[in-house]
């Protein structure tokens, strides 16, 4: 029995479910890649993760090789539409199964149901497995059997099941001698940015370490502060969180090997350990919702809420102009957007900062800041951006209350209270006084000028004034009241 392993989200040898199933199961084993045109066609022709996917299957392509030990081992990386390459890939090395991990988005899920329907009609099986999460789609349910929506008890459960068998390692390497040389067609180094129509992203992201090796410097960086993260991770001035969601994003790190040794802390009493294994739950929680609910996809989760009517015309569009742009005039969104546009990272709290800005300031559909994110972050993930987007606008499964209006101006005093962060990002305002900078516009006239700022021609003015701005959500989200 001969079989291929299609990597997909999940680009590393290690701790690897399918591959590992397929070395256990298959006699050869061939890797392939596919940059799937139906997915990078419609990308922005600069874009950093198309950049971090090419790094990191070189690393893939180098670790198998090494794996392999043969001079024609390694990765197959095709450039084609992946449902149509997949089938005729297996076809053409002759294997009898196809090995792969879950991706359970909508349109990987269509992706996948026709590569079945091809592969079965050649007779060939495509077997596929649990790999991105810890728990997925119905392993925790109520005790009904029904699947939760709110996170807490959701939590409880997850904590309540894991058990050493779960955060297992699949050892790959112990297996390793079972995979194939390439055929000589398919020996060629992974393609080029510029090859498939590519530029270079302007700005590099900072400090992006990628590939499996990337993600074990971070998170070994990571492990000599986890423990204080529960009191850092809120300050966006501070190194306090992990930055791995680019690399739990693209499988470059095994979620469990990270839940393994979070879990391994936090039961010897580690509180930062514990509050981070929280945060690896959230992620396997908006997995489920997807799993379950999958009209969260365009649609509110709680469908009352698709009645609120948004800001829509020229001045909508100006505003949210303003907002992707980073000028607002309130700092701390501007430089978060800043963060974005430059790096294609932005901080927890400043999502949830610059999320709450646009849909309950300026009164802006959540789909229009859930496209803008999918398209710039390098960790952007279907289930965990819709989440955090129906958080945010509360229309979502245990959202933050309509009436809950996140202040720019005191989220900035409390999570940038030095005024770092900002100072970091929109060097125009730097030489601003510390309480200054958080509302330029409460400035006295001899600071701003002392700090050259000119506001409405070196910094905007507030495009809304936020206590009027809150008094029009709430009318705007009173058709919700009587049904949330
Ligand atoms: P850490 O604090 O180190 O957390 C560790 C990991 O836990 C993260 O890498 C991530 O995988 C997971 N995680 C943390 N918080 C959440 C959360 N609230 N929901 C789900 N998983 C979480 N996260 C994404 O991975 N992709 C997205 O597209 C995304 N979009 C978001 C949009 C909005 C509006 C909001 C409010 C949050 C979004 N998040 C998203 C969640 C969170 O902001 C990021 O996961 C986090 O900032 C990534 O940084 P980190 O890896 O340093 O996080």
């Amino acid at each position: 029995l001969s079989g291929l392993v299609w990597f997909r989200r999940d680009l590393r040898t290690a701790d690897h479910a399918a591959l590992y199933r397929a070395l256990t199961q298959c006699e050869q084993v061939h890797c392939a890649f596919v940059l799937d045109r139906e997915i990078l066609d419609g990308l922005p022709r600069r874009d950093r993760r198309v950049e971090f996917i090419l790094a990191s299957l070189e690393e893939l392509d180098a670790s198998l090789r090494a794996l392999c030990g043969h001079p024609q081992g390694g990765l197959i990386v095709l450039h084609a539409v992946a449902s149509e390459a997949i089938p005729a890939l297996a076809h053409s090395l002759g294997v009898q199964a196809v090995f792969a991990n879950h991706d359970d988005e909508p349109q990987a899920l269509a992706r996948d149901s026709l590569v079945r329907t091809r592969l079965a009609v050649a007779g060939k099986a495509f077997h596929t497995f649990k790999d991105h999460t810890i728990f997925e789609r119905s392993e925790v349910l109520t005790q009904t059997g029904n699947p939760y929506s709110v996170f807490t008890p959701y939590k409880n459960a997850w904590l309540k099941k894991i058990d050493a068998f779960q955060l297992q390692s699949y050892p790959v390497e112990r297996h390793a001698h079972r995979l194939a040389p390439r055929p000589q067609e398919h020996c060629q180094p992974v393609p080029a940015l510029a090859s498939l129509g590519f530029e270079a992203s302007v700005s590099p992201a900072p400090g992006l370490p990628t590939g499996a090796r990337g993600a074990q410097q971070l998170f070994d960086d990571f492990l000599g502060r986890i423990e204080r993260y529960d009191h850092a991770r809120d300050f966006p001035a501070v190194k306090g969180p992990s930055y791995l969601s680019v690399h739990l994003r693209f499988g470059t790190i095994s979620p469990r090997v990270l839940a393994r040794t979070a879990n391994g802390l936090a039961q010897a009493g580690n509180p930062g350990a514990a509050t981070w294994l929280s945060e690896l739950i959230w992620r396997d929680f908006y997995f489920q919702i997807l799993h379950h609910h999958p009209h969260v996809v365009g649609h509110s989760f709680k469908p009352a809420y698709d009645a609120i009517q948004w800001e829509t015309g020229p001045e909508a569009d100006a505003l949210f102009a303003a907002w992707c742009k980073g000028s607002t005039g309130y700092p701390l969104v501007d430089a978060a957007m800043a963060q974005i546009n430059q790096t294609g990272y932005m901080h927890n709290r400043l999502r949830m900062v610059v999320a709450s800005f646009l849909v309950k300031d300026l009164g802006i559909d959540w789909r229009r800041g859930e496209a803008y994110f999918a398209t710039h972050l390098n960790d952007f993930d279907l289930a965990a951006n819709n989440g955090g987007w129906q958080w945010a606008s509360s229309s979502g499964c245990d959202a933050q209350p309509y009436f809950r209006i996140f202040n720019p101006v005191s989220q900035s005093e409390k999570f940038d209270p030095e005024g770092k962060f900002i100072r970091r990002y929109l060097p125009q305002l730097a030489a601003l006084p510390t309480k200054a900078l958080h509302a330029p516009w409460l400035a006295r006239p001899l600071e701003l000028q002392e700090a050259g700022v000119r506001l409405g021609a070196t910094y905007p003015l507030p495009v809304v004034e936020h206590d009027a701005a809150r008094q029009r959500t709430l009318e705007r989200y009173a058709v919700v009241k009587t049904a949330a």
